[in-house]
């Protein structure tokens, strides 16, 4: 499943956020951040999307 095109549409501010702009945290509630990312909106920093970046 191939991610690195998306664009994902901020639901704060909507913007729309390329994935290589996104900003990327480690996730939430335990996951394992080498593994799960959580992409965040460059303006106001809300929470786009959590994405699987492990193989
Ligand atoms: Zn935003």
């Amino acid at each position: 499943m191939a991610e690195t095109d998306d664009s994902f549409e901020c639901g704060s501010c909507g913007e729309t956020v390329p994935f290589n702009e996104a900003r990327r945290t480690k996730t939430m509630g335990g996951l394992d951040p080498t593994t799960w990312q959580t992409l965040c909106c460059p303006s106001c920093g809300s929470r786009l999307k959590t994405v699987f970046v492990g193989k």
